[in-house]
Formats: C-alpha cells, sequence, structure tokens
C-alpha cells in the first residue's frame, strides 16, 4: 500500500474522532468527512459491539464495515446477496489498493484454493462471500481456520419472509453465530419496515445491537409528477439536453420495455431494454453496458436494479404508475448515490391507475387484494396531491419532515397560488350528495361533466341540476380538487375496491354555511425546474468531458467499471479546480493515496495542457475542517450519552426522562454538542413553524443571542428549553 508523505498532514482534525478513522477515510477511500451516523457504528463495531444500521440507499453503509476491516486485526467476512455488486464492491477496493477478495460460484476451484490460502496466511483484510458457501461443510471449514474479526451482513433484510427480496439461502447466516459467537456481527439494510426490522433483529440474535437508523430524506434528489400527454417528446427533450447522463426509466411490460427503447434508438440514443424474460445473456451484457458508460438509458420493468451500485445514475424515470409507494421509493433511490444532484420523474395519467386496477382484481386472495387496492390508491394520491412530495414519502415512512419548502419537487418549485374554488367544490358536493352518496370519482367527474354515460341515463342522473354543470375544469382537474377535497377532509372516500365518495360532516357543515375556500392552484405542468446546482454551475464542461473520455479508456483497459477509477463528483471537482501539483490534486475528494500514486501525475498532465491551451488558473482546493476541539468545547461523557438518544430519535422529553435530568439541561447538552462540531441530525427536533417563526421574529427583535430577553418578551410564553432549541434552528 502507499505510503502517507506525500499528503498534507494538517488536515485530519475533526472534533470527537479519533484521527487516525479520518486519516484512514482520506488515505484509504479519499474522503475528507464522515457522513452521518458513519463514525458513531464504526466506533460501535470498533468496541466489539453488534450493530444494526438502517439507512437509505446511497448513504455510505459499505464504508461502516470496509473502514474498520482495515483496522481489526483479522479478516472482516461480507455476506451479500448478488455476485454481480460482489465483484463491483471488490474491484473498487482493489482501485484504492486495499486487500479484498470474493469467494463465489463464478469462480474456479483454483482461484478459491489461491484465495482461501491468501486469507490463511492473512493477506486479505475484506472478504465478500455469498451465503450459500456458508452451507459448504468445506467453507466452513475453511471459514474456522482464519481469523474473522468482523462479520458484516449486507443487504440483511434478505433474511426475511416480510421483506421484498427474501433469500432463503440467508437463513443460514444463523450459524454464523454458532461458529464464532464473540465476533461482532453487523446487519445492514435500506429495507425502512418495521415488521422486517424486527424480523432481522429477532434471526440474526442482534438484541443487544446497537441501532442505527438515519433520515430516509434524499436530499439530493429532487422529485417530479407530469401528465403522461406527450411524455415521449418530454423524454426526447431530456436526453437530448443531458447526452451523457444515465437514466433508467421503469415501464410496466415487457413489451414495453423493447419498444421504447427501441424507439429511443431510432432516436440515436443508446438505449437498451432490461426485463426478466431475455435470455440471461442478454440481461448481462445490457446490464453491463449501461455500468460501464456504453449505453446510457436503460428501459427496464421493476426487475432491474437490485443487482447494480452504479452511483452516477442521474434519472429514474417511471414511463408509468407503480404499484405501491414502497416500490416507487426504493426505484428512485437507485439516482444518485454519490450525492450529487439527480431526478426522479414520475409520468401519470388515471388511465394507468384504472390499469393497475385491472391487474389487481386478478388477484384471488381477498386479503391481498384489498392490500393492493391500498397501496395503488396511496400512490395514486401521491401523484394528485398539490403539497409537497418528500414530505407525502417521508411521512409514507413515518418520518416527520417539518419544512416548508423542500427546494426539491415539482411542488414546491412552483410559486405558490391560490385560487378561489367556492363554486367548484359546491358543485361537486351537490353533486354527490343528489346521487346519493354512493358513487365513485369518476362517476361524479362524468355527471358534473353531463357525460352521455350509460349508466347515467339508465339512473336517471342526466335529469338533475348538476348534471353537466361543469364546463370550465377539465376531467383531470376534477379529479385533482376532489383529491384535495379528501385532503382537506371535507369529503371523505370509502370502501377498499371501489372507493365511493361521501361528505363528511365538516363537509355538510361547509354547504350549509355557504363557507369560502381557496385550493392552491395546479401549475400548467410540462416544464420542470431544476433544483438549485450551485455545484453544477462553475466546472469546465470540455475538461469534464475529457476526463470522462480518459475515465472511460482507464477503466477498460483495467476491466472495471468506470466509476470505480474516479466518481463523477470527483471529475468535477478536478475540472472546477484545475489542480496541476501533487498536493492540490491530493485534495480533491475520492484521491486516496493509492489513486494519487497511480493517477496523479497523468492527470495533472492532462489538466496543465488543457489549462494552458485555454488559458485558465488552477485554484487551491479547499480543506475541509471542523472546529478545532479547545479546552471549553470538550465534551463529557454525559453529553455522549445524550448524543446517543439523539441518534435514537428521542424527544427532549423522553431524553429527559430516560436520563434523569431536566429537559433544559438536555437542551443545553445539544447545544454543547454542536457547538463542538460533532455530527448529529436534530432536525426532527426543529419546533413547529408558526412557533419557530414567533420564536425567531423575538430573536431578531431582541438583537442578541441571550435567552431571558427573549423569554420576557414573549410573555413567557415558551419554556427556555424551548427557546434553546429554537435557537439552534437560527441561522446567525
Ligand atoms: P449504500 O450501501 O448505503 O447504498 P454505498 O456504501 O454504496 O451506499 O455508498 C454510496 C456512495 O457514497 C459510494 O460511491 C461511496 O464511495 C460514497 N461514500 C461513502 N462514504 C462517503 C464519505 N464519507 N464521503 C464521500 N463519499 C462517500
Ligand atoms: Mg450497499
Amino acid at each position: 500500500m502507499a505510503g502517507t508523505e506525500a499528503r498534507p498532514t494538517e488536515i485530519f482534525i475533526v472534533s470527537g474522532v479519533p484521527m487516525e478513522n479520518v486519516l484512514l477515510l482520506k488515505t484509504h477511500f479519499g474522503f475528507d468527512q464522515f457522513r452521518p451516523l458513519q463514525e458513531e457504528i464504526i466506533g460501535c463495531v470498533m468496541a466489539q459491539r453488534d450493530a444494526f444500521v438502517l439507512m437509505p440507499t446511497g448513504a455510505g453503509k459499505s464504508l461502516c464495515f470496509q473502514l474498520p476491516a482495515l483496522k481489526m486485526p483479522g479478516v472482516t467476512l461480507v455476506i451479500s446477496p448478488l455476485i454481480a455488486l460482489m465483484k463491483d464492491q471488490v474491484d473498487a477496493l482493489q482501485a484504492d489498493g486495499i486487500p479484498a477478495e470474493f469467494i463465489n460460484s463464478t469462480l474456479t476451484r483454483a482461484e478459491i484454493d489461491r484465495i482461501q490460502t491468501e486469507a490463511r496466511r492473512g493477506k486479505i483484510k475484506i472478504l465478500y462471500a455469498a451465503p450459500e458457501r456458508l452451507a459448504m461443510p468445506e467453507f466452513q471449514l475453511f471459514l474456522q481456520e482464519i481469523n474473522v474479526s468482523l462479520i458484516a451482513i449486507d443487504e440483511s433484510h434478505c433474511i426475511s419472509e416480510w421483506g421484498h427480496d427474501f433469500r432463503p439461502d440467508y437463513r443460514n447466516l444463523k450459524m454464523l453465530r454458532n461458529i464464532f459467537p464473540q465476533v461482532p456481527v453487523m446487519a445492514l439494510t435500506a429495507t425502512a419496515t418495521q415488521k422486517v426490522r424486527e424480523d432481522i433483529i429477532d434471526q440474526l440474535s442482534l438484541d443487544k445491537a446497537q441501532i442505527f437508523i438515519s433520515s430516509f430524506n434524499r436530499p439530493n434528489l429532487s422529485y417530479a409528477v407530469l401528465p403522461k400527454k406527450n411524455s415521449y417528446d418530454h423524454l426526447i427533450n431530456i436526453f437530448r439536453e443531458h447526452r451523457n447522463e444515465a437514466a433508467i426509466i421503469y415501464c410496466f411490460s415487457r413489451k414495453d420495455t423493447e419498444h421504447l427503447a427501441a424507439d429511443l434508438r431510432q432516436e440515436g440514443f443508446k438505449a437498451l431494454p432490461y426485463h426478466a424474460g431475455l435470455e440471461s445473456e442478454a440481461r448481462r451484457t445490457n446490464q453491463e453496458k449501461f455500468i460501464r458508460d456504453e449505453a446510457q438509458i436503460i428501459v427496464a420493468t421493476i426487475a432491474f436494479g437490485m443487482g447494480i451500485d452504479k452511483p452516477d445514475v442521474r434519472w429514474v424515470i417511471h414511463y408509468h404508475l407503480p404499484k405501491s409507494i414502497e416500490g416507487y421509493y426504493q426505484e428512485t433511490g437507485r439516482a444518485g448515490r454519490d450525492g450529487l444532484p439527480s431526478r426522479c420523474m414520475l409520468f401519470y395519467s388515471a388511465a394507468d391507475a384504472i390499469k393497475q386496477q385491472y391487474f389487481i382484481r386478478q388477484i384471488e386472495d381477498e386479503a391481498e387484494r384489498k392490500n393492493a387496492y391500498g397501496k395503488l390508491d396511496q400512490m395514486v394520491d401521491y401523484c394528485e396531491i398539490a403539497t409537497c412530495r418528500r414530505y407525502y414519502l417521508l411521512r409514507y415512512f413515518g418520518e416527520d419532515y417539518q419544512h416548508e419548502n423542500c427546494d426539491g419537487c415539482d411542488i414546491c418549485f412552483t410559486p405558490k397560488a391560490d385560487f378561489d374554488a367556492t363554486i367548484i367544490s359546491q358543485k361537486i358536493m351537490s353533486a354527490i350528495i343528489r346521487t346519493g352518496q354512493r358513487f365513485l370519482t369518476n362517476y361524479i367527474i362524468d355527471v358534473l361533466l353531463g357525460a352521455k354515460n350509460k349508466k347515467i341515463l339508465e339512473r336517471g342522473h342526466h335529469d338533475l341540476s348538476v348534471y353537466g354543470i361543469v364546463d370550465d375544469f377539465s376531467k383531470e382537474d376534477l379529479r385533482r380538487i376532489i383529491s384535495q377535497l379528501v385532503s382537506k377532509k371535507l369529503i371523505i372516500k370509502s370502501g377498499d375496491e371501489y372507493p365511493i365518495l361521501q361528505l363528511s360532516p365538516r363537509g355538510n357543515e361547509f354547504l350549509k354555511q355557504r363557507e369560502k375556500i381557496q385550493l392552491p392552484k395546479f401549475k400548467s405542468i410540462g416544464k420542470i425546474s431544476q433544483p438549485s446546482e450551485a455545484v453544477e454551475a462553475g466546472y469546465d464542461q470540455g475538461l469534464f468531458e475529457q476526463l470522462r473520455l480518459w475515465r472511460k479508456t482507464t477503466a477498460d483497459e483495467k476491466g472495471v467499471p468506470p466509476y470505480v477509477i474516479f466518481g463523477d463528483l470527483t471529475l468535477r471537482q478536478m475540472a472546477f479546480y484545475l489542480p496541476q501539483s501533487e498536493e492540490n490534486f491530493s485534495r480533491i475528494s475520492g484521491v486516496g493515496d493509492e489513486k494519487l500514486n497511480q493517477y496523479g501525475k497523468i492527470l495533472t498532465a492532462v489538466i496543465q495542457a488543457y489549462a494552458q491551451e485555454h488559458n485558465l488558473s488552477e485554484q487551491e482546493v479547499p480543506v475541509k475542517r471542523s472546529a478545532r476541539p479547545n479546552r471549553s468545547n470538550r465534551l463529557g461523557s454525559t453529553h455522549r450519552e445524550t448524543k446517543k438518544l439523539v441518534l435514537q430519535k428521542m424527544s427532549i422529553e423522553e431524553m429527559a426522562s430516560t436520563r434523569g435530568l431536566a429537559a433544559g439541561t438536555i437542551a443545553a447538552h445539544i447545544e454543547k454538542l454542536l457547538s463542538a462540531g460533532e455530527t448529529i441530525d436534530i432536525d426532527y427536533l426543529r419546533p413547529p413553524v408558526e412557533q419557530f417563526e414567533t420564536i425567531q421574529a423575538a430573536f431578531q427583535k431582541s438583537g442578541g443571542a441571550a435567552l431571558s430577553p427573549v423569554w420576557e418578551m414573549l410573555g413567557e410564553r415558551f419554556s427556555y428549553e424551548e427557546l434553546r432549541i429554537a435557537r439552534l434552528f437560527i441561522k446567525s
């Protein structure tokens, strides 16, 4: 492995983390800072304790076992379900100069022998294996001959039948506990449901494990729902503008994927289909081409995605309506693992929902059918709401996301404007009443629009005064207005399979009192605005393209995917700062010692030539540095105890009662933790908007940060600890 002489020495100061970890992070992986929870998780397993890690895709779970593996005396055994993924991860580790190998059925006997011999000699730090290996007596014997220091079970939801990817072979894992009772086990997953979580903990006997759960928000992803009208033209426009950006398009059927991929190829794009009906060879090569940046677009059914870790997917587009929010969130999660801005778009039409209902109707088991209707209904809600999409998604997974504007969905991008919806709401609600409160949305809409529907005529509803009363709104508009009235609880939907519309008591009151109502105007969708992409703006596109080409050639020579050489973020930083000295180059995120040695000379030369040719000058790459810990900032064990509870997302009251301390003391601990530079996510403690705004205004008026003037000013309406917590969210 490479030496560390070339490194500037003053980078690695982050308070609260053993320096050594930060050093390893930079020298081996090229990163300057830990992501949320990584350092705590590493600390936990280094203390020989089991860990259960639940973090969304792209959060950086692998590092949580890869870094400890470097520090531990023996081998870290990683169980991973997917053979293709295993190879990519091992390639990436080897590219960073870390001795890693995998053992699975793709290797020859001789290769396995070689790896096992090296492992016995202590030459391997990280060993990946597929779960079915564990059932082989020969492999069990081998494991007992090597010194296993840590066991990491990746994609650990595969052990649960409640999950979406149950693998019977994962049941073999229980045995590992028997063979290695003293070795710490960590289970990692991005699957959030409570049932699966409990099952994993139960089956792997992780009852003493420390549990780490991070927010499921993916701030670098933006979400948009677009009407299906002209969706194809829209796609073409996107890809014309973003020629080099990898995209996954999810379609409903196998045929759809093939047709759409063929159409896109006709337009000159490199698009390939992927679905379970393709020959395994075709599936493999199509996936491989996508991963190796030879195909820009993969048009797939939901069969695609589990096996890929491609970090630079910039677009996940749902061309058809997904069946459930769980599935949708998982699929969109494949965008932007590298943390760079990426988009999730869904093309929605009510007709798609009807098509899905048709399939659900074929489900024989009643409970299952009902469940499927419920899930689909929530998916439709997501598409039709006029409020923040991110909020809806996170709340679905039980998280309370309290931001007025997420800055990353079509709704929040659109300036808010309301329209007076009093009359149209009255018309809709009257139609529901006049037809007897027993019809579905579509029927009510047909009545309002005066459709020549046979059923309407049979029932005599064409004689009602509400028949044909609407001519200023389309069918789609009416659907949206009805969903908003449902979300405002004026109308209720009841029944699973065919939910009928009825008025709630509040709805009746609304009509009787002739109340007024404003609803958010729905935008004329069609153009999605872009998330603020400050990072994007500055880098030199020409150099970036040149570096990409270099990366592709280099990757091909080595037989690895391009992202294993360098990620997009790393290349963009190079194209921004134009580093030409070894030292400046070494500071780029993603450049560790091994890569500095391998590519430093050649790339600084490439950059220098480009800079000269275009008359550009080098800029110093800033060094990320957290506050230097000083004496007054030093944390005591009591702060750390509180920190643990914050990581479990407890409320102030819960922490106070758990610790037997006053709420004010807990609030003071949190302040201290933050001022000492600890990375804790306290967003969940953010006060309700109104309360916060009142307090913020009071601080501004008082002109300082002191609590007591504000407390007095607000007439003691809030407690000191409420003020303390609110103060943390006020930007000075
Ligand atoms: P997960 O398994 O949680 O989906 P990965 O472990 O595959 O996520 O990591 C996703 C990406 O984040 C990878 O490209 C990885 O190199 C990168 N990454 C992980 N930790 C850091 C860090 N501390 N700083 C920068 N990038 C990181
Ligand atoms: Mg992973």
